[in-house]
């Protein structure tokens, strides 16, 4: 049993478009050192809603059909927030970063943004797949086909996110629109999509990438950690992806747990990913 927790690579603030009223970078600060994780990156979501020269979504003529509410990273304001932060919380190692959603269709918008905040964490996300011509969000698909499905269109293109974007240097929640399964119908096998699965894992791992078990999602199974590390993955990543305060480093002890019982440990130093 390991006494150290790792640090948490995936926290929201009040700078995420989608961020409720509680979200606070200073809060998060406070909860970090009270729950004892030595570093937290802050990864507010960088999403775009209009496309530029050199994005797929434009040569492919792809509707982004965004949120709403969805708009671009205040990456001055928020850069800010870190400053004050770490002048703040000396104590707390504190990384910058971004969660980039479906980074291979926005290639050119993203790699503007990065190269102007050089960013210490950057994690890949696939939150929405091109459908019917349409960027849909992984919940609205469990409307329009069978569960399993949805599951398989995902992993699809989660596999075109890793092979077509090198942005990013961890893969977030590889099984994201599990949290959405419906409650309806059978529950979710993850055996049924072992080789989709193993797919995404082998690209990832060739890129020498790191792959994030995400404890808001369903956590990560031994098993699948497993695959992980059959398939020549060699670090993990742990993230809360709070978007609230008092998520911060929340269920890391059991995700601590899972990920040690598969042959990973503690890394160089302890704000490092966990290797084996
Ligand atoms: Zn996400
Ligand atoms: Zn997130």
């Amino acid at each position: 049993m390991s006494s150290v927790l790792p640090p948490d690579n995936h926290v929201h603030t009040q700078w995420s478009w989608d961020a409720p009223g509680e979200a606070s970078m200073t809060r998060s600060c406070e909860q970090a050192l009270a729950v004892g994780v030595p570093a937290v990156a802050f990864t507010d979501h960088l999403d775009f809603t209009v496309g530029t020269e050199g994005d797929r979504i434009i040569a492919e003529h792809i509707d982004p059909r965004p949120y709403p509410r969805m708009h671009v990273l205040d990456v001055s304001g928020y850069l800010a927030g870190v400053q004050e932060c770490r002048r703040r919380y000396p104590d707390l190692r504190i990384l910058t970063g971004a969660e980039i959603g479906e980074a291979h269709l926005w290639a050119a918008s993203a790699q503007a943004v990065v190269a102007r905040a050089g960013f210490d964490r950057i994690l890949g996300s696939l939150h929405a797949i091109p459908y019917d011509g349409k960027l849909t969000a992984a919940d609205q698909l469990f409307r329009r086909m069978p569960a399993g499905e949805v599951m398989r269109l995902y992993f699809a293109e989660l596999l075109r996110l890793v092979e077509g974007s090198d942005i990013f240097q961890v893969l977030a929640h590889l099984d994201f629109p599990r949290r959405m399964w419906p409650r309806t119908g059978p529950p979710y096998d993850e055996q049924a999509f072992e080789a989709e699965i193993r797919a995404v894992l082998r690209a990832l791992a060739a890129g020498g990438r790191v792959l994030e078990v995400n404890t808001k999602s369903p956590l990560a199974s031994a098993e699948l950690l497993g695959w992980w590390r059959d398939c020549g993955g060699t670090a993990v990543s742990f993230g809360s992806d709070a978007h609230q305060p008092w998520r911060v480093g929340d269920r890391f002890k059991l995700a601590v747990d899972v990920v040690e019982a598969v042959g990973f440990r503690a890394g160089r130093d302890r704000f490092d990913f966990w290797r084996r």
